[in-house]
């Protein structure tokens, strides 16, 4: 298997390959970067056709978290891992067990956190093993102790993005009366909804579970819309908070919508699809960077610090998509590359000197 010239390889730290023949681990972490503090980032578990697809996937998902903790303004590197199986089949204490000792051996250099395949519950089996885990308790309103969830920062971020967003592109300084699609009301489409409705938008919601729909029609006066029909609707802002690859060849050509700002991972179907956008005249707020409440919620309720607190922290997201929406109109270039070029000024100065450092030197 090759790692180094793997095509999702990109100057990663380390890459290491853990196996416990007992419980059936065969995982992959992966540490792209920690420039700026230990790589923080989630535990995929997936029945991988192959080792390689699992690599590249573990490659690809470390290098994205370095970039949006940068962004984010964490002091954060980034890192990702890989368990290979089935989380409907293969989960056992054991294999956590393993997972836990497996992190612990990387000594802090990587923070382990859920994603999608793995639960809290199955963090707090690793954690019995490694101190190293992203995982939160908090009290709830009626008393009882739950998970911490970061859904409602999630919604939050992507608020303020949207925000940042109509200021920018439509020259509007308040959402009142602005006209929003969300495709997909689940932990954070929902609450996104009732941000934005409390603050005067108009909404168009689809889910493929009616009754969300229903919901967000009595509750928020929304208008339901067929799932087929939401990229059409004509709104200012398209706000995908389902799954990924929403943005592609198909709806860029429908999309009415001048934004398209919410809060799904992975929205472009492909890299082109920035640029795509761009010619149309759409506005695109990174989903990396619009979505990052989740990760600074996690990173700041892991180091000890009050919920209500953390709200004040995500509104860094509003702050960078001004930043970068402000460069790319001077620059003519694509949102999307600006964010990459900001995170590498973020997370490549801390050890690398500066051009006008190294001219000084030759001096
Ligand atoms: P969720 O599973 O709670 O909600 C997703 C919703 O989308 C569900 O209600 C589902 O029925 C609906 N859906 C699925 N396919 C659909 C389709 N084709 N058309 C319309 N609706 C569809 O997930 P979530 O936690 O709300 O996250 C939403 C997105 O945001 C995901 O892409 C997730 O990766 C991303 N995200 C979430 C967080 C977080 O804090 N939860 C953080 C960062 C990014």
């Amino acid at each position: 298997m090759s790692v180094f010239s793997a095509s999702a390889f990109d100057q990663h730290e380390q890459v290491v390959f853990g196996h416990d023949p007992e419980s059936g681990l065969r995982a992959i972490v992966a540490i792209h970067n920690t420039n700026l503090g230990p790589a923080l980032g989630g535990c995929r578990m997936y029945p991988y056709a192959s080792e390689q697809d699992a690599l590249e996937d573990a490659l690809r998902l470390a290098r994205g978290m370095t970039y949006k903790s940068a962004l984010a303004g964490l002091p954060l590197g980034g890192g990702k891992s890989v368990i290979i199986g089935d989380p409907a089949q293969h989960k056992t204490d054991a294999l956590f067990a393993a997972m836990g000792r497996l992190v612990h051996s990387l000594g802090g250099q990587y923070v382990i956190a859920q994603d999608s395949g793995t639960t809290a519950d199955d963090l707090k089996i690793m954690a019995r093993h490694c101190g190293h885990i992203a995982v939160t308790e908090v009290v709830d309103e009626s008393g009882q102790i739950i998970n911490a969830d970061p859904s409602p920062s999630t919604a939050y971020g992507v608020f303020l993005g949207i925000q940042a967003a109509v200021r920018q592109h439509l020259q509007r300084d308040e959402l009142a009366g602005v006209k929003v699609a969300i495709q997909g009301l689940g932990n954070v489409g929902y609450r996104l909804a009732e941000l934005l409705a409390a603050a005067g938008a108009k909404l168009w919601v689809t889910d493929n579970n009616a009754v969300k729909v229903d919901r967000a029609v009595q509750e928020l006066k929304a208008i339901g819309v067929a799932c087929d029909d939401i990229a059409c609707a004509p709104v200012d802002v398209f706000a995908p908070c389902a799954l990924g690859a929403s943005i592609n060849d198909q709806s860029i050509a429908k999309l009415q919508a001048t934004i398209v700002a919410g809060a799904a991972n992975n929205q472009l179907a492909e890299a082109r699809h920035a640029l795509a956008l761009q010619q149309r005249g759409i506005l695109y707020a990174p989903d990396y960077v619009i979505n990052a409440g989740g990760i600074i919620d996690v990173h700041y309720l892991r180091v000890g610090m009050q919920a209500e607190d953390i709200r004040a922290r995500v509104d860094v997201i509003g702050d960078t998509l001004r930043e970068i929406f402000k460069r790319a109109a001077e620059q003519g270039d694509t949102p999307e590359n600006i964010a990459e070029q900001l995170a590498e000024e973020r997370f490549k100065r801390v050890t690398e000197p500066s051009n006008s450092a190294r001219h000084q030197a030759h001096l």
